[in-house]
């Protein structure tokens, strides 16, 4: 494959995607936009892009065949708005966000059938362009969400790539896709974020933090995301995030009743029914 492909935001996913792209044999050039010019530099020093910038009007002497957004969620809609001027008819545009829902909609509504969203299952707390690695989507799910408008060959091309990274693809609505990851994904970095918070918040006394367990360390790791990327999922798939907090809020309060009214045996049976659905993922 030689055609040439465009990364917007040169970070930790975007820096995946494109050496894994290289890993499965993509021969074209792949550049990169960056608001941040030292990513850019980095980006170049590590192999992961071939030429870049920090302003998006390169796109137009980059004229690639494939762009792929890789900033947080919340500046996908200017950025549409901006390269749409700079890019080919037949250019096909995807992105790796983590939020599909009304953002598939308003994309494709700026770009028209030749976007097509997609979100790979994969990722670590870690950010920036010099922790990315090309086995990140290896086996890894892909979920890409085309729409009654989604043009058949646009969508072809965007399952070719990622099958060039070793991702495993599956379709789902956009919709769906947002409450199944706002449940899975959105939530528990919620909680994670939540937990730390209430330590901070218990810790007049004596410094929590000084005594972390393995427990702690294992359950709040993802607390360690980065601000901007969270805080743009959070507001993006808000109604969905809402009713899931608001869910597990009732779980909590489950489980606060059951300690408070020492309920042993319903204890027993609410924790034991979480070990087993927990146990059956391994
Ligand atoms: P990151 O912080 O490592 O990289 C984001 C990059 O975007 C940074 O280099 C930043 O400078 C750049 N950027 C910010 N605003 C920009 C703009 N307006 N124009 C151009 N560049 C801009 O974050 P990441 O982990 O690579 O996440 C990128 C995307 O991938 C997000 O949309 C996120 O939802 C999605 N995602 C992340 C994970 C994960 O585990 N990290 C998993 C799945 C999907």
């Amino acid at each position: 494959m030689d055609k040439s492909l465009l990364i917007v935001g040169v970070g930790f996913m975007g820096g995946s995607f494109a050496l894994a792209l290289r890993r499965g044999g993509f021969q074209g050039s792949i550049y990169g936009i960056d608001i941040n010019s030292v990513t850019i530099d980095r980006a170049k020093e590590l192999g992961v892009i071939d030429e870049g910038g920090t302003e998006l009007s390169l796109t137009k002497r980059f004229s690639p065949d494939y762009v792929i957004f890789s900033s947080p969620v919340r500046t996908f809609r200017q950025i549409a708005g901006e390269i749409k001027g700079y890019i080919r008819r037949e250019t096909v545009v995807t992105d790796l966000g983590s939020v599909k829902g009304k953002l598939v909609f308003d994309l494709e509504g700026i770009l028209g059938g030749r976007f097509v969203g997609s979100h790979p299952i994969a990722g670590t707390e870690k950010s920036g362009v010099e922790h990315s690695f090309p086995e990140l989507f290896e086996n890894k799910k892909v979920v890409i969400t085309p729409t009654e408008r989604t043009e058949k060959g646009a969508l072809d091309e965007v399952v070719k790539l990622w099958e060039l990274t070793g991702g495993k693809v599956e379709f789902m609505d956009p919709m769906l896709h947002d409450w199944v990851f706002g449940a899975v994904s959105h939530l528990p970095h919620a909680v994670a974020f939540a937990l730390i918070d209430a330590l901070i918040e218990m810790s007049n006394e004596v410094d929590l933090f000084k005594y972390p367990g393995g427990g702690f360390k294992d359950f709040t790791r993802i607390a360690a995301s980065d601000p901007v990327m969270w805080r743009d999922i959070f507001l993006e798939n808000k109604d969905n995030i809402l009713r899931a907090i608001d869910m597990y809020s009732n779980s909590l309060q489950k489980l606060r009743n059951l300690i408070e009214r020492e309920e042993e045996s319903a204890l027993t049976e609410y924790l034991r029914e979480a070990k087993q659905r927990r146990m059956s993922l391994e």
